[in-house]
């Protein structure tokens, strides 16, 4: 290679010469500009519709593959205009849908970090001290969770953690039951009896799991949620007894502590004693309500589960750490043994013996990123009250938001928030009829968004329409949402008329 060219290329590469240094500040700072741009922006959406997005999209950047490199000046400009300017703000306080953060600074820091030091968690080899800040962070989760005997590895996010709680659940009763490995043998002839516990209002990510593992979804038994939307124990209680007559094999029993709509947590003691007393594996999938163990006027909602056989947290939801950044904790570290395999370029068996730390064996991944530094940092660079504080708020907005609608004759709250959502109606005079009414909450939301006003979220209550807040922003405040209300009103009453003139005409 000439040297000219080396030089060049050089400078597309993170190196220890001051030109490589100096093309990394620059296109750092490229991108440091585009992303203040589009906070500085200061609106939820910009309300373009996909056809515009994409249209825009094509203009900037015609060819996929140019002949020549653009200047990363006129590049990340049209990044700019094309992407950022369109992008969905979650920093913003009416960014209020789904249980998606405005990340944190240390996480935000942290990223920079491991995307440049770009190491991979699943062998010491690529890792080196990053295995050990992740090994420190799972510890001290384990700890914060109260299982002390336990161990955890981080994951993409709640979806893989609750696959993996599945799978060792699984792998752990054919063994049980019918001395049968799985990871060797395949299914047993039996699996068709497997079946698996959570309520109705549990993520879809368990019949995904349960379908991913070859139990398929009608594996998945919805037990019956009560007024509070939590797990119904005489529901729970007469399952598992029809399932036992019936000849089937329940063997999973989950919990789901902050259901995606209405915050719900439901009832860990005791459905831990209803798992020990069916010798069922418990789980408590705690992707969202997971972060109120950082707030001691909260974490008392999640007792109990320190019984749990493993857990789901997710940073990127109550934690407000940048997309993806998961865990998945045992209370048994052994039985990460359910699904640990070597590999001889990898993690060879020797290793185990010399007590080389290899975190694959506890991974469905392999290449794997170094996200445990975000909390890492964050619990570093944030004090414990500060923590506090911002769980308190973010729980609190959602009180506010409830009183304020409670208080409307033009809503129908569906529930009394437990965590930081609240799902309700726009039911205007009370004279419409459920059709008009179902139509004008999805407009609302619709109309929201297409004004780039405010991105909230609809979701259905037994075939009832409704709105929802999720309202993740600790900085929100509540004269946003009562502004906010007071535009859904507006909308829902200009969207009524509409409705009539439209009915009108037919
Ligand atoms: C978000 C969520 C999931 C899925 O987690 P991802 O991080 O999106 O994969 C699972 N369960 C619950 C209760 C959730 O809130």
């Amino acid at each position: 290679m000439t040297g000219s060219v080396k030089t060049k290329i050089d400078a597309f590469f993170l190196t220890n010469s001051q030109g490589s240094m100096e093309s990394y500040q620059h296109v750092m700072n490229q991108a440091m500009e585009t992303l203040k741009s589009a906070v500085l922006a200061n609106a939820p959406f910009s309300g373009a519709s996909p056809q515009l997005v994409k249209e825009g999209l094509e203009a900037q950047f015609p060819e996929f593959l140019p002949e020549a490199a653009g200047s990363p000046r006129e590049v990340f400009h049209k990044l700019s205009s094309a992407v950022a300017d369109h992008a969905v703000s979650v920093h913003h306080p009416l960014c209020a849908a789904h249980l998606h953060c405005p990340p944190m600074l240390p996480g935000l820091a942290a990223e920079v970090l491991i995307s440049g030091l770009n190491l991979s968690m699943d062998s010491w080899d690529q890792s080196g001290a990053a295995t050990m800040v992740e090994q420190m962070v799972m510890d001290g989760l384990c700890r914060l969770f109260g299982l002390y005997e336990g161990d955890g590895v981080m994951t993409s996010g709640g979806t893989q953690s609750n696959l993996m709680g599945l799978l060792l659940a699984r792998e752990r009763a054919a063994l049980k039951l019918w001395n049968w490995d799985i990871k060797k043998q395949g299914l047993p002839v039996e699996h068709h009896l497997l079946k698996i516990l959570c309520s109705d209002a549990a993520h879809f990510s368990v019949q995904q799991a349960a379908s991913v593992l070859g139990l398929g979804e009608e594996a998945v038994i919805p037990v019956k949620t009560d007024a509070a939307h939590r797990m119904c124990m005489n529901d729970l209680e007469e399952k598992l007894k029809q399932l036992k007559k019936e000849g089937k094999v329940p063997f999973a029993l989950i919990a789901t502590a902050g259901t995606t709509d209405f915050g719900a947590i439901d009832p860990l003691e005791k459905m831990s004693q209803a798992a020990k007393q069916y010798d069922l594996w418990f789980h408590v999938d705690a992707a969202y309500g997971g972060g109120l163990m950082m707030s001691d006027q909260h974490k008392h909602k999640l007792k109990g589960i320190d019984e749990a056989d493993s857990i789901t947290v997710d940073f990127h939801k109550m934690f407000y750490q940048p997309i993806s950044c998961g865990a998945f904790l045992v209370n048994d570290r052994s039985s990460f043994s359910y699904m640990k395999r070597h590999a001889d370029y990898l993690n060879p068996e020797e290793d185990d013996e010399e007590e080389v730390p290899n975190l694959v064996g506890k991974s469905l991944q392999t290449t794997r990123r170094f996200d445990a530094l975000k909390p890492f940092l964050s619990f570093q660079l944030i004090s414990r009250s500060d923590w506090s504080e911002i769980i308190r708020r973010t729980l609190s907005l959602a009180k506010d938001a409830y009183k304020m609608l409670e208080h409307d004759s033009s809503f129908t709250v569906m529930h009394k928030p437990e965590l930081s959502t609240v799902v309700f109606r726009y039911t205007g005079d009370g004279m419409l009829t459920e059709d008009a009414v179902n139509l004008l909450n999805y407009r609302i939301r619709d109309r929201l968004l297409a004004n780039g006003e405010a991105v909230i979220a609809r979701t259905k209550v037994k075939g009832h329409a409704c709105l929802k807040f999720t309202l993740l922003n600790p900085l929100a405040e509540a004269e946003d949402l009562s502004k906010l209300i007071q535009r859904i009103k507006e909308i829902g009453q200009n969207e009524w008329r509409r409705l009539q003139n439209e009915e009108g005409r037919s």
